[in-house]
């Protein structure tokens, strides 16, 4: 049966989650950060990542931005097949939001219009918006703002074949150690494999913002394991000053891809991973 939704709905929605995510970092990446105030060896690491928790304690006791970079406006929509929008045009909807939300929630407008032009959009548009068409008659919206100090640092690997998981391995540890203090660590790291070119970087996206998928192969999870140690052996640490938390967590994604090819992207995050969702 088909599902009417007006996407003034999806609109309120992104405003109200633009907001959310900027002003509080989800559960998860909380108690991560609380954890490793406890495991951290170096004291200045300490010291950084205890100034990192009373910096999220002042936002949202005060209802402002984690960050002065409250990011670009990520968000996917899972769109049930037997849904039907009414109102305004989806993507003219899921802006009105984005707009909404950056200039309600007092968010810096990180947005040019142009990349050689660069002139500022001054709300914050346009997000980037990508779609998927799933069963059911629901729409899943993931909002991420992406902040820039860590996408900048982040790579697309087209490995070999013959590369396997070694060339992997070595491509993720390659990006991390390139963006050292640049991503503002301890980071996350959104690592996709397989796929083509494009489908390898929006994995690697999906990676730092929705929850693992339940059915995925072993290896993956072995390569979060062992990336996450190897990483925090890297001594890059809490804000690049030393310890042994250069990382917060490592999420791998994989998808089929051709004979001929193994593409790896990375896209890394700083500690405000900012992430959240909600299904109407
Ligand atoms: S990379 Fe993250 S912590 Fe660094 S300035 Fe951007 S949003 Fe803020």
């Amino acid at each position: 049966m088909i599902r009417e939704i007006d996407t003034k709905e999806i609109a309120e929605a992104i405003k109200d989650m633009c907001i959310a995510v900027n002003y509080k970092l989800s559960p998860d990446m909380e108690e991560k950060l609380s954890t490793a105030k406890e495991t951290e060896v170096a004291p200045l690491g300490k010291k950084i990542i205890g100034q990192l928790l009373e910096n999220l304690e002042i936002a949202e006791t005060e209802q402002i931005p984690i960050c002065q970079d409250t990011g670009m406006a990520v968000v996917f929509l899972e769109v049930g097949q037997d849904v039907h929008f009414t109102g305004e045009p989806i993507e003219d909807a899921v802006n009105a939001g984005v707009r909404a939300g950056y200039e309600e929630g007092y968010l810096r407008k990180s947005v040019v219009g142009d990349p050689i032009l660069r002139v500022n959009t001054k709300d914050n548009t346009p997000a980037v918006i990508h779609y998927s068409i799933v069963p059911g008659s629901n729409v899943k919206i993931t909002v991420g703002p992406k902040g820039f100090g860590s996408e900048n640092m982040s790579r697309v690997f087209m490995l070999k074949p013959a590369d396997g998981i070694e060339g992997v391995k070595n491509a993720i540890l390659t990006a991390v150690s390139d963006a050292g203090p640049n991503a503002c660590p301890p980071m996350v790291i959104g690592v996709g494999v397989g796929g083509t070119f494009e489908k390898a970087a929006i994995m690697a996206k999906e990676a730092l913002v929705k929850h693992p998928e339940e059915d995925r192969p072993q290896w993956t999870k072995d390569l979060e394991e062992e990336m996450l140690e190897r990483i925090n052996g890297l001594g890059i640490g809490p804000g690049g000053l030393g310890g042994s938390t250069t990382a917060l967590a490592v999420n791998v994604r994989s998808f089929a891809t051709h004979i001929a090819g193994l593409p790896v992207a990375v896209n890394i995050c700083c500690h405000v991973n900012r992430h959240m969702e909600r299904t109407i």
